[in-house]
Formats: C-alpha cells, structure tokens, sequence
C-alpha cells in the first residue's frame, strides 16, 4: 500500500515538473538561499562617482547616466535618458536603497519610471514614481483597466529575495514599435521578450545607444525563467539588429565585475543571434543540466533548459 502512495506521489510530481509549473520549482529552489548580503565597495574607474556608500553615477554623454548598484550581489545598472521636455528612468534597480532621490538630483525634468521588465531587482521604489510607463501589450491592458497593475508571483520572482509582490500605477502605456518623444530625443520601444514576456528594450537611434535590460548584458543570460522563450528571444535579437545602427553602444541592466557600466556592442547583439540560431538547429550543445550554459561569446553566456525542454 505504501509502495502505491510513493508511485502517486513520484508520478504527480512528474506531471508537475512535465507541465506548467515546472520552472516555478526550479526558482522556489533560488529562493530557499539566504538574500545576498553587500559586496565590499568597488573600484569603479575614474567615470564614476559614489553617491553614498551604495549608488555609483556614471555620465555616459550629456543627456545619459548610468546609476550603479555595484555592491548589490547582481550588480545592476538602471539609465536615466534626458530629453528637453521629460526623462525616463529606464528600470530602477532591486530596491535595497531608493534610487529615486538619485535620479532627482541629476535632473530638474519630470522623471518617467519604465521598467524593462517586472522582475523585483528593476521595479526599485516602483510605487513611489508618480509616472510609470508600461509596456501595452493586450494581456497586461486587460488586467490594468484603472491603471492598477498586480503583478503575479511568476511575473515578479520578489520571493526569491523576501520582496512583496507590487502593483503597479500605470500612467502611461507604450505600444511595441511605438516611438518615445522626450523632446529633441527620441527613443524606439522595442518588444525584446523572451527573458520574460513582458521585455522591452529601448533603441536611440541618433545618439546610437540600446538600453537592453535583461534581454542582453555582460554574463549569463536567463532563458530558462517562468515566462521565458528561446524562440522568442531570437525575435527579439533580430528586432535589435534590424533597428539599431551598427555602430550602437548596447548598455545592459547588469555586469558580472567592475569597472562601470555595462557596454556591450551590436556585434554582441549578432553573436546572441546566431547562438540562439545554432542551439535552434541542434549544432552547438550546451554545458551542464540545468541550466544548459550555452557560449555565445568571451562577454556573454545562454541559460537554457536542455533542449528537449526548450520552447520555440
Ligand atoms: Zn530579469
């Protein structure tokens, strides 16, 4: 009898793992780590100020800083992107300490918070913005139709590092493809999911920058998430491809060792491509098993399921 409650036992865990919620488990297993404490203070290079003891502000040109939280365990960069009129804060960092006092005091400009995406280390002090731009994708509008946007768990991963699950106050929605007037600046709104489904990536062309969040950085890149896609993010590098210049600096959402920002380059964007093109049509395969590390160049690594699991 007990032999039979096991095989039910091992079998619903099966069809657990086999179905919806199997990614899910693999994140609930993160979050049963203890929340990283602080790195030590880094040596950031002589293009980057300390605010306090945590936050680093970087000029990358006249119009564009990079703020910094080297010392948080994923190191993460959000942008602060001034126009003549409006400025947006592109992602606002895990929350540790409020970034939004930061941003302030490098622009008198109405500040503009948009998220790359809803994982808990962007959405900072979310709440706190008084303008909140969000993706408009037919799914989320449907769940916002006052502008109160609850995120899910699956969306949010806060559990992971004791963070509430927020709901955001959307007061701006943005089309894929749509453009971003900031006055005398323009940026594309580009649709890069599938690190989640709700990526986007911002494109200027005139200045050549693309402001990637998690869609690509320097380091291992996570394809293997609730949400994620490979299918889908080979859309999204093709989608980079086709609207940046080929001379854009590709300014990512995290860094795995100082100094500075994270400054990748379209070539990193066309190595992402063909990997993603390569694991598609079963040429290259993987380390490890679960994660699959797929190598894309010396910068940046893949996070796969193994391929069996993947979606495309
Ligand atoms: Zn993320």
């Amino acid at each position: 009898m007990r032999r039979r409650w096991a095989a039910l036992a091992l079998a619903l865990l099966l069809v657990a793992w086999g179905f919806a919620e199997r990614r899910m488990l693999v994140i609930q297993a993160f979050a049963l780590q203890d929340p990283p404490g602080l790195l030590a203070p880094s040596e950031e290079g002589p293009g980057a100020r300390w605010v306090d003891d945590y936050f680093t502000v970087e000029r990358l040109d006249e119009r564009t800083y990079a703020i910094g939280e080297p010392r948080y365990a994923q190191q993460n960069f959000s942008y602060l992107i001034l126009g003549s009129q409006r400025a947006v804060l592109f992602d606002a960092g895990p929350g540790i300490r409020d970034i939004r006092p930061v941003a302030e005091s490098l622009t008198d400009l109405p500040i503009t918070f948009l998220p790359s995406h809803f994982h808990y280390d962007h959405l900072g002090p979310a709440a706190t913005f008084a303008r909140v731009a969000v993706v408009d994708l037919p799914g989320l509008r449907a769940r916002a139709p006052d502008g109160e946007l609850a995120l899910t768990r699956a969306e949010h991963l806060g559990f992971v590092e004791d963070v509430p699950t927020p709901t955001l106050k959307v007061t701006e929605w943005l089309e894929p493809g749509a453009v971003l007037a900031l006055g005398e600046r323009d940026l594309l709104v580009l649709y890069t999911p599938r690190h989640t489904e709700d990526s986007i990536s911002l494109v200027d062309v005139a200045s050549g920058l693309v402001f990637s969040g998690d869609f690509l950085y320097p380091g291992p890149l996570y394809a293997f998430l609730p949400n994620s896609s490979m299918g889908d993010y080979l859309e999204g590098a093709n989608a980079v491809v086709a609207a940046a210049p080929g001379s854009a600096r590709v300014l990512g959402a995290h860094r795995v060792k100082p100094p500075g920002a994270p400054v990748l380059d379209l070539q990193d964007v066309h190595d992402l491509q063909a990997t993603l093109e390569s694991i598609r049509a079963g040429t290259i395969s993987g380390e490890g098993v679960y994660p699959v590390t797929y190598p894309v160049n010396e910068r940046v690594t893949l996070l796969a399921e193994p391929r069996w699991l993947q979606r495309w």
